[in-house]
């Protein structure tokens, strides 16, 4: 059976590798970037290039976008020379960024407006993930909509969970990335202590590693404040996004996410200082100063 035509709207630090690993697994695939410079890398390896999103998703079976933030989005899909009002009728339509569910509630109440179906379907996993194709997506929409979705998504990740209705995605990644925000925060916090405190931080650092607070994030993160190497895998201006879109989202159903605003704070104090554009675990440089 012919490959499905896919668009991808956004080739940052995650929508790079997704395309490319569309490409790699064989589907016929149109680009689209705001700066051209980084789709023109991708036509060499045999995507189309598109001039505007609208250009770009015309004959698209799959649109993925893959966008910084909800303004971001709302230009890309619904703005002069947008991607929503040139679709075709039965393409689907996938938010693959991490957005606030009011966003996504928008945007799905314009595709139905439109005839077509809009998937929130976020990812976990990071740029190498991206880049290897291990990323994992959770999925809000109907099972209509996955089934047509589901082998670009399968060539661009290792897993692909639907978890409700359109808007459960943008839901439960954000609950993700609190939990990673938050841990992120005080890990910045923790790492400044043991400076300070005359310990031996490779051992302490060892030792909390192999101990209860010892997650995935906090070997990773902890090893690249310590080599200072900020290397961008997420930006550390998306993390403080995602810890807004996640107080509001909790806000709306009666929960405040007190622990948020305080990892917020540390986030904003980073940006302040010129860490905004580096990767999330600089967010532990203001501390170290003092
Ligand atoms: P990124 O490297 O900053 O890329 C952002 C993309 O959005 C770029 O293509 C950028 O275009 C585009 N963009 C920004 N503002 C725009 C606007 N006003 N109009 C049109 N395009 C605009 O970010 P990323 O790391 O790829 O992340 C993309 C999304 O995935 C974000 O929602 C992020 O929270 C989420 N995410 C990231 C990671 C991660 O580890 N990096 C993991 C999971 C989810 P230009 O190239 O022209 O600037």
């Amino acid at each position: 059976m012919a490959k499905q035509a896919v668009a991808v709207l956004g080739l940052g630090t995650m929508g790079a590798g997704m395309a490319a690993n569309l490409l790699k697994a064989g589907f016929p695939l149109t680009v689209w970037n705001r700066s051209r410079a980084k789709a023109e890398a991708f036509a060499a390896q045999g995507a189309r290039v598109a001039e505007t999103p609208a250009d770009a998703v015309r004959e698209a079976d799959v649109v993925i976008a893959m966008l910084a933030d909800d303004a971001a989005s709302r230009a890309v899909w619904l703005g002069e020379g947008g991607a929503l009002a040139a679709a075709k009728k039965d393409a689907v339509l996938v938010e693959s960024s991490t957005m606030s569910p009011a966003w996504i509630a928008e945007l799905a109440d314009a595709a139905k407006a439109r005839g077509l179906e809009l998937l929130d379907a976020p990812v976990t996993g990071s740029r190498m993930q991206a880049e290897g194709g291990q990323l994992n997506f959770v999925v809000g929409g109907t099972a209509e909509g996955l089934a047509k979705a589901r082998p670009a998504l399968e060539a661009m990740g290792k897993s692909v969970l639907a978890v409700g209705p359109v808007g459960s995605g943008a839901k439960l990644k954000l609950i993700n990335n609190f939990l990673c925000g938050v841990q992120l925060a005080s890990l910045a916090e923790a790492m400044a202590w043991i400076e300070r405190s005359g310990l031996d931080r490779e051992q302490a650092l060892e030792f909390l590693k192999s101990g209860a607070p010892g997650s995935p994030l906090v070997a990773a993160l902890s090893a690249r404040m310590t080599s200072r190497d900020y290397t961008v895998n997420f930006l550390l201006k998306l993390m403080t996004k995602d810890l807004g879109y996640a107080g509001a989202a909790a806000e709306e159903v009666g929960v405040e996410l007190t622990t948020a605003e305080c990892a917020r704070e540390l986030f904003e104090r980073a940006i302040a200082e010129g860490y905004g554009d580096k990767d999330m675990s600089a967010v532990v440089e203001p501390l170290r100063q003092g």
